[in-house]
């Protein structure tokens, strides 16, 4: 009986992390499957990311301190906007270059790498850029008022 119930947990909590492409927290995950389980706890919903991230069914991104939960295994790389913490998809970089500069660097045998890129996404940049705009002194010209 408790065994189908974890499954179940465990079951919607892998489904809300593959339907999403926000890489959500636990807490935001803990709130979506709430509406599902209105019993479940944030302390299941740690111990069930716990145990789908070392079953290798979903993986652990760390953004910002904390820990942000990803559904899609298909290689990819991130870009992470450090302004409003969104975590975005983007393809995997394909550098071979950089693998045989690596290798001949260290010996070591590489067989793919990840990519993580930093910066600020465009709507922090429109929303920089036109606060700057606002904080522009006016020009003041003695023919308009
Ligand atoms: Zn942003
Ligand atoms: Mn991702």
């Amino acid at each position: 009986m408790k065994k189908t119930r974890n499954t179940r947990q465990r079951g919607i909590i892998l489904d809300i992390l593959r339907e999403s492409h926000e890489h959500p927290t636990a807490e935001i995950i803990y709130r979506d499957a709430r509406r599902v389980l209105p019993n479940i706890s944030l302390g299941t919903v740690y111990r069930n990311l716990k145990l789908l991230v070392e079953r290798g069914l979903i993986r652990e991104l760390n953004g910002r301190g904390f820990g942000r939960y990803d559904g899609n295994l298909a290689r990819h790389d991130h870009f992470t906007c450090q302004v409003c913490g969104q975590i975005s998809d983007l393809a995997a970089s394909e550098d071979r270059a950089l693998h045989r500069r690596v290798a001949a660097r260290t010996g070591f045998e590489i067989s793919h790498h990840r990519m993580e890129f930093y910066g600020r996404c465009p709507s922090c940049r429109a929303k920089a850029s036109s606060r700057a705009r606002a904080r522009k002194p006016r020009s003041r010209s003695p023919y308009t008022r």
